[in-house]
């Protein structure tokens, strides 16, 4: 298909209907590969503050839920866990990170994801899974979110950098 190139088509409304009426197309995310495995990804802008995807599944007392051997648990009170490990929910697919563009709000036992700050088509959506997971899940492998990556990084150079100034040996006086 041709692009139309008029730089200008003020085509009168705000609104642009999209040409594909499938609620899957209108989703603002995809599936894709992340560094961890998969990862939820951003298609369209998403502005700060709007809802994103919901987190579904089985609601099941704490007591049987902690019994369970999956990583895809979401504890919603004291009394009620869901078990989001079905792949019908896609957004177990949303990965932690230690410096999220979303957050997991509970709401009358609804587990909604929401942006916190703007996401833009390409950008990973992440929130953060919060102490518990992160002492069960993450910290014995360490984080591979991306604001984790950089501060090794950071803690890297950091190390370069002292190591050639010592072997410089600029002796002051
Ligand atoms: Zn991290």
């Amino acid at each position: 298909m041709p692009k139309t190139s008029s730089s200008k088509t003020t085509s009168s409304s705000r609104t642009a209907p999209s040409s594909k009426t499938t609620s899957r197309s209108r989703r603002p995310f995809r599936v894709g590969r992340s560094k961890t495995g998969l990862g939820l990804f951003a298609t369209k802008l998403i502005r700060k503050g709007s809802f994103i995807i919901r987190y579904t599944g089985r609601m099941l007392p704490n007591r049987i839920a902690d019994e369970l051997d999956t990583k895809y648990l979401f504890e919603v009170n004291a009394r009620w866990t869901v078990d989001g490990s079905s792949r019908k929910n896609v957004a177990r697919y949303v990965n932690h990170s230690c410096r999220p563009n979303a957050e997991a709000d509970v709401k009358k036992r609804k587990i909604l994801i929401s942006a916190i700050k703007t996401i833009h088509p390409g950008d990973e959506i992440t929130y953060n899974y919060g102490r518990d997971y992160f002492n069960a899940f993450i910290k014995e492998h360490g984080c591979k979110c991306a604001a984790c990556h950089q501060k090794k990084f950071v803690v890297r150079s950091k190390h370069k950098r002292s190591r050639k100034r010592k072997s410089r040996k600029r002796p002051k006086s």
